[in-house]
C-alpha cells in the first residue's frame, strides 16, 4: 500500500447527505468514492427479480454464486460502481420505489453482509490500483466493521425536517425513519455512530461547506 493512502469512512441515517458529501469530498481530494448503499440497493434488486426472499439465507447464497460481483470504475468522476454479473445496474432501478421499501430487510440479512464485506473491504485495492491517493466510502457501518482503523471517521446528521425535504426534492418515496430504526436495531453491523467517530450536523450547512468542513479535519 502506498505509505500516503488515506481512507475517510462516513456513515449516517438515510437522507443525511452522505452521497452527496462523499461524492464532493472525494472529487475536491481526488479519492475514490464508494457508495455502500448502492451496493445494498443492487443486491435487493437482484433477489426481488429473482423471487428471492430475504430470509432465505441459503438462496441468497446460491444466486450470488452465480451473479459475480465486480467493480467498474469512472477515473475522472472518481467513482466506483458496483456490478453485478458484468453490469452496472440502472440507477432509477436502484433507487425505486420497490427498492427503497424492501433494502433494509436484505441488508439484515447476514449472508447479503458477508458478500459484501469482502467485497467492500476489496475497494481499498480497487483504489490503489486505479492510481487514487484515498477512499471515501460510505454507509451505515464502514467505521464500525469495514474500516475501523480508517483515518478519519465522520457520523453524518440532519435534522428530521431537513432530511424530508431532500427526499421530496429527490421526489423519492423513502421511509427514511423506519429504514433507520431497521438498520440501528438490527443485530448484525447496526447504524451506529463508530468510536472515533466526529459527529457533523450538517442542517444549517451548504454542502460546500460541509465539504470544507471534513477536508480541513485532514490537514
Ligand atoms: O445509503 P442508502 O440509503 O442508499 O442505503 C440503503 C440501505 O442499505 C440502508 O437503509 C441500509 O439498510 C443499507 N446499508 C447498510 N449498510 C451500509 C450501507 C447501506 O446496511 N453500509
Amino acid at each position: 500500500m502506498p505509505p500516503t493512502f488515506t481512507t475517510i469512512a462516513i456513515d449516517g441515517g438515510a437522507a443525511t447527505g452522505k452521497s452527496s458529501t462523499a461524492r464532493g469530498l472525494a472529487a475536491r481530494l481526488r479519492y475514490l468514492h464508494v457508495d455502500t448503499g448502492s451496493h445494498y440497493r443492487a443486491l435487493t434488486l437482484l433477489c426481488l427479480r429473482h423471487k428471492v426472499a430475504a430470509c432465505d439465507a441459503n438462496a441468497i447464497r446460491a444466486l450470488l454464486s452465480h451473479n459475480p460481483l465486480g467493480t467498474e470504475v469512472d477515473l475522472a468522476a472518481c467513482d466506483a460502481k458496483i456490478t453485478v454479473d458484468g453490469s452496472v445496474p440502472a440507477d432509477a432501478d436502484l433507487r425505486s420505489d420497490a427498492v427503497n421499501a424492501n433494502v433494509s430487510q436484505y441488508a439484515a440479512q447476514p449472508a447479503v453482509r458477508e458478500a459484501l464485506k469482502e467485497y467492500q473491504r476489496g475497494q481499498k485495492n480497487v483504489a490503489i490500483a486505479k492510481g487514487f491517493g484515498g477512499l471515501v466510502m460510505e454507509g451505515r457501518d464502514i467505521g464500525s466493521v469495514i474500516f475501523p482503523d480508517a483515518e478519519l471517521k465522520i457520523f453524518l446528521e440532519a435534522d428530521e425536517a431537513t432530511r424530508a425535504a431532500r427526499r421530496a426534492k429527490d421526489g423519492q418515496t423513502d421511509a427514511i425513519l423506519e429504514r433507520d430504526r431497521l438498520d440501528s436495531t438490527r443485530k448484525t453491523a447496526p447504524l451506529t455512530c463508530p468510536e472515533g467517530a466526529i459527529r457533523v450536523n450538517n442542517s444549517q450547512m451548504s454542502l460546500p461547506e460541509v465539504i470544507e468542513h471534513i477536508a480541513a479535519m485532514l490537514s
